[in-house]
């Protein structure tokens, strides 16, 4: 059901919950909270500590229940308006309360009443002060009865209070449609006969509104399980699906003598020897390719690790098998590097390539579809153009992706679908490496390949965090750099002023233009400008006669600058760790000792940094960064799994996925289809998920 229109929301409302992306009565009952305010016991005033020390439930709040022996309310000029003050008696001290801008509580207090209220401390030589978040006024008589209070994931344009009220309301709604509750245990009555859990609809009521926190960890338990499930279950469905699909017919590569024939072809098409880690890689992908179910692999290997070349021998044999091969990256310029990579190594082993892009000539553009269709070509590489409508494949039997996070599923999808007759065998790329456990949780239909080891002779980045005061010092040693004939990147987080304040592109260029780079070719480089325009500004870049680019993120992925030696990273703190190891790999690409400078502001962002400057690996920084960001942004994930994990934690649940993946596999491999009986609950469920994917991808 959309939320919108079932609980009638204001579109202001629909709006707000849509940046927390609810859109769906399920989604809102699964919106869980990420602690709860314990308002059960009150401390007695005499033993109230001061603001920051936590109080019993971890928060900074404390709770206090007492007597009004004096208020007070002042009208206040400005935004606020008002103040009202009550001094508040438990009969071990007092306190004075304090609220801003709640104009009706002087209709509310009176000497006399019971109060409870909950706040920040602060405990001075004069007293104690408490800052009001929550209040309760009892009624004469009226015993106080606090409960835990949920609190959520929020956003701007939504109180605490009515995020809550909207939760409760989904939850009646569910509870007072069979069909709607029934759709919300996935979960098999055999787990929960193996995992002792109790009732999907009990756990569910719970989370949002548990009596104790050990009643709120036994619902969180099986809800953690629940996601983790779901992910299995979807991974090892599409694993079955895959399996029973026809693949491309590469069985000539079986014939005697071939594999020797491939060696020898390779040898003659790389300029190089094969890394060990290129080697095995190599191996894993020929194995597939042998199959008769087509190949779905994912080939990790950080920027520089020689992905390529693995690439290159994957497409050889696809040719030697008869095949076309397809190979997608991100950028135009991108898609001319590794074309005139790819076609440097193929076209000594006598195989046919060709660029295809948007930017073409349209006689060369139907030169190439031309000879696409009649199977001429053996390997096209390209941008998205190679999903345009006109593109047609005489045998395309392998579809390679480049820097596959920024595609999106269906751009993946529409390239697959040129293959007739059989679903081609398909390596995506990545230089972000995974986490191994999101590897083994959201990506558990793909195989997986690694590149852990660098080609030969390449020195490490050194890399360096300084504050903000060395800034001056820094930017003389990369105009040095510079003058010695080296690249220089200065990447900053923001592109104009009108981002908060952070150092941004624009004003960084015109600033250094006319200091510390004064004379030097400096130029900005960021995504409002248009296509043609970064494509020029990095072919400047690339031919070595720009020295400087200021740039934002934006050039975490690009070509190869053999030239480019140094990297500033201005407010480095904007930036997760992962995506500055990404950043990182786009210098140390020549034969001169490269450094990565990280500008940061504060002491506890430096130390946050500082895995960065102890090691290259770009796995234990994946790991690091998930640690400090928890799972839920993780890129993809949701585009991935299509089931969020929206309260497990990669890391600290794992042992709850490895359980879930068992019991999830164990039910795939019996029963496909989900037909049995026992099944049929989680089928539903899958259904309904599917029906309301569907709902949002088309509205
Ligand atoms: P990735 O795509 O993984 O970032 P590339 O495939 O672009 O890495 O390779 C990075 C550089 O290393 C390229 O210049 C490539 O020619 C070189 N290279 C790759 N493999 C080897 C190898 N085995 N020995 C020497 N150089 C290599
Ligand atoms: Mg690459």
């Amino acid at each position: 059901m959309p939320a919108r229109a079932a609980l009638r929301l204001s579109a202001r409302t629909a709006g707000c919950l849509e940046r927390l992306g609810i859109s769906t009565v399920r989604d809102l009952v699964r919106h869980f909270p990420y602690r709860y305010d314990d308002l059960r016991k009150p401390t007695p005033i005499a033993e109230l500590t001061n603001d920051g020390s936590a109080g019993s439930d971890g928060s900074p709040e404390h709770n206090v229940l007492g007597t009004v022996v004096h208020f007070k309310h002042i009208r206040l000029r400005g935004r606020i308006r008002s103040k009202t003050t009550a001094t508040i008696e438990d009969g071990t001290g007092s306190l004075l309360a304090v609220w801003y801008g709640r104009p009706y509580l002087g209709n509310q207090l009176a000497v006399g009443t019971s109060v409870f209220v909950r706040g920040r401390v602060d405990r001075t030589l004069t007293g104690v002060t408490m800052n009001v978040s929550k209040h309760r006024v009892l009624k004469p008589d009226e015993r106080f009865v606090g409960e835990l209070v949920p609190v959520y994931p929020q956003t701007a344009g939504l109180t605490g209070y009515e995020l809550r009220r909207l939760i409760q309301a989904a939850l009646r709604l569910v509870a007072a449609d069979k069909n709607a509750k029934a759709e919300l245990d996935p979960l098999p009555a055999s787990v929960d006969r193996a995992e002792r859990f109790g009732d999907a609809w009990r756990a569910l009521i719970t989370i949002h509104k548990p009596a104790t926190p050990e009643q709120a960890a036994a619902a969180r338990r099986r809800l953690v399980y629940e996601e983790f499930f779901l992910l299995a279950i979807a991974a090892a469905r599409r694993r079955a699906e895959r399996t029973g699909e026809a693949g491309p017919d590469f069985s000539s590569l079986l014939r005697p003598g071939e594999e020797e024939a491939f060696r020898a072809e390779l040898v003659r098409a790389l300029p190089f020897t094969l890394t060990r880690a290129q080697e095995r890689v190599i191996g894993e992908l020929a194995a597939d390719l042998r199959r008769s179910s087509p190949m779905n692999r994912l080939l990790q290997g950080d920027v520089g690790s020689g992905k390529t070349a693995v690439a290159v021998a994957a497409m050889l044999l696809a040719a030697r098998a008869g095949y076309q091969s397809a190979f997608m990256a991100p950028t135009e310029v991108l898609a001319a590097q590794q074309f005139n990579r790819i076609t440097g190594m193929l076209s000594h082993a006598g195989y046919s390539c060709a660029l295809l892009i948007g930017a073409l000539k349209r006689r060369t553009r139907e030169n190439i579809l031309e000879q696409l269709r009649c199977g001429d070509l053996h390997v096209v590489v390209g941008t998205h153009a190679l999903i345009t409508e006109d593109v047609e494949f005489a045998r395309l039997g392998l579809v390679i992706i480049d820097e596959q996070h920024r595609f999106g599923v269906l751009q993946r999808a529409a390239l697959r679908a040129k293959a007739r007759g059989h679903s081609p065998h398909t390596l995506v790329m990545t230089a972000t490496p995974i986490p191994r456990t999101l590897a083994q949780t959201v990506y558990a239909d793909l195989d997986m390949s690694v590149l852990d080891e660098l080609p030969p002779g390449r020195l490490p980045v050194k890399t360096f965090v300084r504050g903000e005061d060395a800034k001056d010092n820094v930017l003389a040693f990369v105009r040095s750099e510079v003058e010695q004939g080296r690249q220089a990147f200065i990447v900053c987080p923001a592109i104009d002023e009108s981002e908060r304040a952070l150092h941004s592109a624009v004003k960084q260029a015109q600033e250094l233009r006319t200091s510390a780079f004064a004379g030097l070719q400096v130029q900005l480089l960021h995504g409002r400008m248009t296509s043609t325009q970064k494509d020029d500004v990095m072919k400047l870049f690339a031919d070595g006669f720009v020295k400087i680019l200021i740039a934002t993120s934006l050039v975490e992925v690009g070509v190869d600058i053999p030239g480019a030696s140094v990297m500033v990273v201005l407010d480095a703190h904007a930036f997760g760790l992962a995506q500055l190891h990404q950043l990182r790999g786009r210098v140390g690409r020549g034969k001169h000792r490269s450094y990565c400078i990280l500008l940061t502001r504060t002491l506890e962002d430096a130390e946050r940094l500082q895995v960065l400057v102890r090691t290259n690996d770009g796995f234990a920084i994946a790991d690091e960064d998930l640690k400090q960001r928890g799972s839920g942004d993780l890129a993809g994930t949701r585009q991935h799994g299509g089931h969020e994990l929206r309260l497990a934690h990669l890391i600290h649940d794992y042992p709850v996925f490895l359980k879930a993946k068992k019991a999830a596999d164990a039910i795939v491999r019996d029963d496909p289809q989900l037909m049995r009986a026992e099944h049929s609950g989680l089928a539903a469920y899958l259904a309904a998920h599917d029906r309301e994917a569907a709902l949002r991808l088309t509205s």
